[in-house]
């Protein structure tokens, strides 16, 4: 058979973070959605990660990596410079394990972030008046103390950790034809496609990215990972670059993703109205991008279809907005 090209992470990995982080994350339900499946004349199943503990995925690419770090190095204690669903994860896990976490911002991030990740049990730095100004500082503890920086996407165990996914929809729904995947650095859409493709390479991978500010899609077009200006949307999760230094992502994505697809802000709210209207579920505008892009869709040649349902890490302000609007 002819070898997956993933960078060096392989199908194994996947199989070790399944083990490493049973007892922390959740195996969250594969739902069949009617409404969608009437819609799309397919069958439609939605993989709930805005259920995990955390309401996001991220948790499982969090554990995963800080589970795998030696006993010197979790005394140590680990770092982070995300303030979203990346930040939250690293805080939890280092909590429940009783390993020290630092989470750097910026004086610009807001009081209610800084307040939940300290309500988890991390020490907040506040450095700088940017995020760059903090990843910065955050690498620079690393070198001084020998803390462990958890990136949040390019990073084998981060990667093989959101794989477990794949492994969740293929042990519910074998059957399954295409996943539709929200996309930003690439480590859920690396994961997940390497287990799907490992299995069966004509299952296909949609990447999901909105129109402001795709940096993957860019980064394919131009053949190396480019930086964009980030402005404002309803999927800020999905925002922020690749890394100058990219070193798994980029070379998955390329190899593993059969279409990468954009949308645009209302075809976000759609989605998300959508989870709201007929599931009853708050999701953040990351997760929604998938379901508005399949409603937006004429006609497909799939019988079934997985939705990931990435997080819910919304707040009740931009629910109310939309519901004025659509
Ligand atoms: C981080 C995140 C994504 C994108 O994941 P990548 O691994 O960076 O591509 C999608 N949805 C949500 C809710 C996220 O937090």
């Amino acid at each position: 058979m002819e070898n997956l090209q993933t960078a060096g992470v392989v199908f194994r990995d996947i199989w070790k973070a399944k083990k490493r982080i049973s007892g922390i994350i959740e195996k969250t339900p594969l739902l069949y959605s009617q409404p969608l499946s009437d819609r799309a004349g397919a069958n439609v199943y939605l993989k709930l990660e805005n259920m995990q503990p955390t309401g996001a995925f991220k948790l499982r690419g969090a554990a995963n990596k800080i589970l795998s770090l030696t006993e010197e190095e979790k005394k140590k204690g680990v770092a982070t410079f995300s303030t979203g669903n990346h930040g939250i994860a690293v805080a939890h896990v280092a909590g429940a394990n009783h390993i020290p976490a630092t989470v750097c911002i910026s004086r610009r991030v807001p009081q209610e972030k800084v307040k939940k990740l300290k309500r988890l049990g991390a020490h907040v730095e506040i450095v700088g008046d940017n995020q760059d100004d903090a990843e910065q500082y955050c690498y620079e503890l690393e070198k001084q103390s020998g803390i462990t920086v958890i990136k949040p996407f390019d990073d084998l165990e981060v990667i093989a950790g959101q794989g477990t996914i794949g492994l969740e929809i293929l042990e519910a729904c074998p059957e399954v034809d295409q996943v539709i995947i929200p996309l930003s650095g690439g480590g859920l859409l690396a994961g997940i496609s390497l287990a799907m493709k490992a299995t069966d390479p004509g299952i296909d991978i949609t990447g999901v990215s909105m129109e402001k500010g795709a940096v993957m899609h860019e980064s394919l077009k131009h053949g190396k990972p480019v930086v964009l200006k980030e402005s404002d949307t309803l999927a800020d999760s999905l925002l922020g670059g690749l890394g100058p230094d990219n070193r798994y992502t980029f070379s998955m994505v390329k190899h593993l993703m059969d279409q990468s697809v954009l949308v645009s802000e209302a075809v976000i709210a759609k989605g998300i109205m959508f989870m709201l209207e007929y599931h009853k579920m708050a999701i953040e505008g990351a997760a929604g991008a998938g379901i508005g892009w399949l409603l937006g869709e004429e006609s497909n040649r799939y019988e079934n279809i997985v939705i990931i349902i990435s997080g819910n890490n919304v707040d009740h302000e931009t629910i109310r907005s939309l519901t004025d609007k659509y």
